[in-house]
């Protein structure tokens, strides 16, 4: 299907223009959730999407699908609600990284471990972009940002390896520079059953760029274009460097029981002791 068509199709007409700054990968990191849910064929109307609070947050109002726009770094309780009261529902959660991994840091690694079918897209634009331009767990170490005005003195997380240990059994990273690669990873945590987290690294150009010098729209793309890299080729690479570079694509996937049908046989074991 044309782009055309699928807007046609799955965004909101009467939530349009966003709220978006020129430049934004937002955009871009939306598309390919669009793309990625064409293409492994959802039914619209059992389809939930749910965010918490940010610039990606927003993503949740332009989609037509079932979405609920929660409250900051929840989304992961609500959709999690959700799912357990309807597991036959796919549930999709848009967030940022604020969003999922400072306020809702605690939610993200329970989430993580209980792995239940839940598919993440996280955007990761290293910044509190809509709240101010306020340093994230993601914002890299001395990097500029409002409350970090001499650059951040913490360690960021790599929220893919923090997901990945804490129980999720699916995680993927791309950019908004490979989006074909983005597409095809939303749409495998889509079909893995369990939880399911996608790094989407995209560019803020306005709250985290200007602040960082990190130049245009398009310099910032090719800043993801030079630093990510395929799994398989980074782990040809030296340590050092290893060090100015980033995987992407499948990071890793693995089986492990998934959390609503444990609890489905758990009532069905309740149930039967009651009977007898
Ligand atoms: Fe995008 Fe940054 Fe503008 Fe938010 S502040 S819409 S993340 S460019
Ligand atoms: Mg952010």
């Amino acid at each position: 299907m044309e782009m055309e068509q699928l807007i046609e199709k799955y965004v909101r007409p009467g939530r349009l223009p966003h709220m978006w700054c020129p430049g934004c990968g937002n955009g871009v990191v939306t598309g390919a959730i669009i793309k990625a849910i064409d293409k492994v064929g959802l039914n619209q109307d059992e389809t939930v999407v749910v965010s918490g609070i940010g610039c990606s947050s927003r993503a949740s109002g332009y989609l037509d699908f079932n979405t609920v726009h929660s409250a900051h770094g929840r989304a992961l309780p609500v959709a999690t609600g959700i799912k357990l009261s309807e597991p036959r529902l796919k549930v999709i959660v848009v967030t940022g990284d604020g969003d999922a991994t400072a306020i809702g840091g605690n939610h993200f690694i329970h989430a993580a471990r209980r792995n239940i079918d839940l598919t993440v897209v996280l955007y990761n634009n290293s910044i509190y972009g809509m709240t101010g331009g306020q340093y994230s767990p993601l914002t890299p170490a001395n990097h500029k940002a409002t409350t970090a005005p001499y650059g951040t003195i913490e360690r960021n997380f790599d929220i893919s390896e923090l997901a990945k240990a804490a129980g999720a059994t699916f995680v993927g990273r791309s950019t908004s520079f490979h989006t074909q690669l983005l597409v095809d990873i939303i749409a495998q945590g889509i079909r893995h059953e369990g939880f399911s987290l996608i790094e989407a690294v995209t560019a803020c150009p306005i709250s985290f760029g200007r602040q960082n010098k990190m130049g245009s729209p398009a310099d910032m793309m090719k800043w993801q274009r030079d630093h990510g890299v395929m799994l398989a080729a980074f782990d040809k690479l030296s340590a050092e460097q290893q060090q100015e570079k980033f995987p992407i694509g499948v990071l890793y996937q693995s089986q492990a029981p998934e959390y609503t049908k444990e609890y489905d046989k758990l009532i069905a074991a309740a149930q039967a002791k009651g009977a007898r």
